[in-house]
């Protein structure tokens, strides 16, 4: 970058440093101080690096001295030159100490060759040979305890948008901060990869702006999947690749439960384990490859029958439809209800969220609550960094929740312990967690422990009450399907054909469900994938005697 308040001088600085460097870099000019800092902030919002900032010393407003104070809080790896007048040495010779400058230029410096290109090779190669690698993915500046941040990280994390975080008290943050006028005040601040600024965004806005469909292209299909978790991506692969025109429609981010897994050990074909990250990022590649369309951010509210056509509409109150729907919306987290937990949630409490949490675990005490093999794995994964990862349970032992394999696994980690018959009855903290009490339901003892993260797998429910009145569910939500519809061997009540609903069909014929939301179901991620792909299989028999 070129800074000189004289556009001849300007214009012939940039034109011989085009001459020499134009190919392999790219020469910013400006005529001001302000408009320079207001070109460097763009710079840092889109992730640009500055390599160089050579700035004239006389300028009015903002002499180059006081620029360049201004653009190293900018850039500060920026290497720094100031052209001067051979009258101004002096003031050069004074900035080396206050913005470190690594060299001042005598006016005119014809010819080029001779007195700027050596100059400017230098200071390239000290550049280069430092820290200076290219961040253009998402930035996310916010805060470690503030719910808020949390969330936009685990975000684009389950949608597999590569993302950098900032903490807004480190210098760089501040920086980035700064570049985007922002005071801190409200946080998480996200900067796309185009340079747009959002301040505490909604997650359709991030998807929008991150290159996440949110709209569907059309208002009829084949087949419309709710729900992109294994079963969901598994059917909406088969039914793109076998012809269906194919909407997915998800609440978050595709992956579903599988998707916040640190390693599936037991999935066919994949010996060594794979991350739920892996896994989905893959699925949703190969749906989007078939010519599934995929929208995430969009909840579904409502499931209408019209005549041969299924209608589902979405929290906004737009709707699509299409011939078939197969419901694969899985099952969400329960939460934990004693005191304190509800208020510290997504500062230090978390429900799942391990996996991106994982870092700024490293040297702390780390508390695990649940039996299951989910709560084994979270506690496998943040062994590796953590000082201390307790497991608490409410049973005796894990051996009735938990696989053998993990069993065992947890043993190997030196840094985890597992506390039986214990409970959590309060969480401390105020701005985040700092404490918990827990109680040894064999003796009623209390103990207050300090504790910086909780994450909780406590098994999880189905959210089906906007289904109620449409399809028929068991007592705790689950949907029911195929044969468990049938009482006593007859048709259910109000189902509407000669023949008994299919396997995976609900009690609305032409709407099918896969994976955890279908009562009986297995709940694991190879039976959710091929429950995908049974109900796609059933979707053309059903479309066959339409
Ligand atoms: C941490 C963890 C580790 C696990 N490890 C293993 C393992 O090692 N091996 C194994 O076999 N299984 C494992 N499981 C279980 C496995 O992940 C689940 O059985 C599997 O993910 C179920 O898939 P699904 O598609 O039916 O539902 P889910 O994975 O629950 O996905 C449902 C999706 O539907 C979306 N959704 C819900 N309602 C709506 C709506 N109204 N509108 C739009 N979208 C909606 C949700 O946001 C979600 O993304 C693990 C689970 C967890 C939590």
């Amino acid at each position: 970058m070129t800074v000189d308040d004289d556009p001849d001088v300007s214009r012939a600085v940039a034109r011989d440093l085009r001459r020499r460097y134009g190919e392999d870099h790219r020469i910013v000019r400006a005529e001001s101080g302000e408009a320079a800092l207001d070109a460097l902030r763009q710079m840092k919002l889109r992730g640009d690096l500055v390599a160089v900032i050579m700035a004239d010393y006389r300028m009015p407003q903002l002499n180059g001295i006081e620029f360049l104070e201004r653009a190293m809080d900018i850039y500060p790896g920026a290497r720094r030159a100031l052209l001067t007048a051979y009258a101004d040495t002096g003031a050069a010779i004074d900035a080396i100490n206050v913005v470190d400058l690594d060299y001042y230029l005598l006016k005119p410096w014809d010819p080029p060759e001779e007195k700027l290109y050596p100059i400017v090779d230098q200071l390239l190669e000290t550049w280069l040979s430092s820290d200076h690698r290219p961040v253009p993915e998402t930035k996310i500046i916010g805060h470690r305890w503030s719910a808020r941040s949390s969330e936009v990280r685990e975000f684009l994390a389950r949608n597999q948008v590569p993302y950098r975080w900032y903490s807004a008290d480190e210098p760089e943050g501040r920086r980035l901060l700064e570049a985007a006028s922002q005071d801190g005040e409200t946080l998480p601040v996200v900067i796309a990869p185009d340079g747009t600024v959002l301040v505490e965004p909604s997650e359709p806005e991030l998807a929008s702006k991150v290159g996440l469909a949110t709209n569907p292209s059309t208002d009829f299909y084949d087949l419309i999947v709710i729900g992109g978790g294994p079963a969901g991506l598994g059917a909406a692969v088969y039914g793109a690749s076998e012809g269906l025109r194919t909407v997915l429609v998800e609440r978050t981010a595709t992956g579903g439960q599988a998707g916040q897994s640190s390693r599936i050990e037991n999935y066919l074909g994949f010996p060594d384990g794979v991350s739920g990250a892996q896994l989905t990022g893959r699925a949703r590649r190969q749906a989007a490859k078939f010519g599934a369309e995929i929208l995430t951010t969009r909840e579904v509210v409502g499931l209408e029958v019209n005549g041969s056509a299924r209608t589902i509409r979405f929290a906004d109150g737009s709707a699509i439809s299409a011939h078939t729907v197969i419901l694969a919306t899985g099952v969400a987290y329960r939460q934990l209800t004693a005191p304190g937990l509800a208020e510290l949630t997504g500062r230090g409490v978390y429900y799942g969220s391990a996996l991106t949490e994982a870092t700024s675990c490293a040297g702390q005490d780390v508390y695990i609550v649940g039996g299951a093999n989910s709560a084994g794995q979270a506690a496998v994964h943040l062994g590796k960094n953590a000082r201390s990862v307790t497991i608490l349970v409410r049973a005796p032992s894990l051996t009735k929740s938990m696989s053998h394999y993990l069993i065992e696994q947890v043993e190997n980690v030196p840094a985890i312990a597992v506390r039986t018959c214990t409970e959590v009855v309060e969480a401390h903290g105020t701005d985040h967690l700092e404490g918990l009490t827990l109680r040894d339901s064999t003796t009623g003892e209390t103990k207050t422990v300090d504790a910086q993260y909780l994450f909780a797998f406590i098994g999880a429910a189905p959210l089906t009450d906007w289904l109620k009145d449409v399809v028929m569910r068991d007592d705790h939500g689950f949907i029911l399907t195929g044969p468990d519809l049938l009482v006593e061997g007859s048709l259910p009540a109000g189902w509407p054909l000669d023949r008994p609903p299919y396997h995976l069909e609900s009690s609305v014929p032409g709407v099918f469900v896969a994976g955890d939301v279908r009562a009986e179901s297995a709940k694991r991620v190879a039976s959710a994938v091929g429950e995908g792909a049974m109900a796609v299989m059933l979707v053309h028999r059903y479309l066959e005697k339409l």
